[in-house]
């Protein structure tokens, strides 16, 4: 069983897509964080944004490894630990910047697909899990929430986690990344024509967990007849 779950940051792609692995006893695969991932080892060796050619060199020689439980998952880079340090605003941005390089895109997709047909089943999230990385998965979700909502969310969790951050530059990241993601020419940020898209803007973790669920548990009972 594979679970494609697609939209833009902050609508709650990744807190779902954790429970729902979870629950079902299947893998997660965050393919955020391999862009991420990605973006750190280019900030990290002072790369130039523009340099596409090193940038290129750099994704396909990253060994990037996902362990862990959904809910603990930790990302590897070349056997170091990077998980708290992937997520800054600037390696988010960056990761946008880096994830319009079509090679860049091949390399990775080419490691979800492996990856993701390792078990039994898998939940992505990400942008282009439904219409490029797997377009055949059993059940594709689309969860979205107006921008001030996200921003409200991202805000919130960063401010939890001790980042000098406020709810204006905040809301200016998401629509940048939005903007970036939603435009690029290769494996844009869009709905899957067959996607279920579910509205998180008023509705709480429990709501749409429980509503993702159904749809799933339909679903299963659909392949087992
Ligand atoms: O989901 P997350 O915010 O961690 O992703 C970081 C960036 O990586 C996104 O803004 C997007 O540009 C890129 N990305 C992508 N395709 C994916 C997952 C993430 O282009 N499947």
């Amino acid at each position: 069983m594979i679970i494609a779950i697609d939209g833009p940051s902050g609508a709650g792609k990744s807190t779902l897509g954790k429970m729902l692995a979870k629950k079902l006893g299947l893998l997660y695969l965050d393919t955020g964080a391999m862009y991420r991932a990605v973006a750190f080892a280019i900030l990290e060796k002072g790369l130039d944004i523009k340099d596409h050619e090193a940038i290129i060199k750099t994704a396909s020689e990253s060994e990037i490894e996902l362990s862990g439980e959904p809910e603990s998952l930790h990302i590897f880079l070349n056997g170091r630990d990077i998980s708290g340090e992937i997520r800054t605003n600037e390696v988010g941005q960056t990761a946008s910047i880096v994830s319009t390089i079509s090679e860049v895109r091949r390399i990775l997709v080419k490691r979800q697909q492996e990856l993701g047909q390792r078990g039994a089943g898998c939940v992505l999230d990400g942008r282009d899990i439904g219409t490029v990385v797997f377009p055949n998965a059993d059940i594709k979700f689309y969860l979205d929430a107006k921008a001030e909502a996200r921003a409200r969310r991202r805000y919130e969790e960063d401010l939890q986690r001790g980042l000098d951050v406020t709810y204006e530059k905040t809301l200016e990241e998401i629509n940048l990344r939005d903007k970036r993601d939603k435009t690029r020419a290769d494996s844009p940020l869009s709905v899957a024509s067959d996607a279920i898209l579910v509205d998180t803007s008023e509705l709480n973790t429990a709501e749409v967990f429980a509503k993702m669920l159904e749809i799933v548990e339909g679903k299963k009972s659909l392949i087992a007849t």
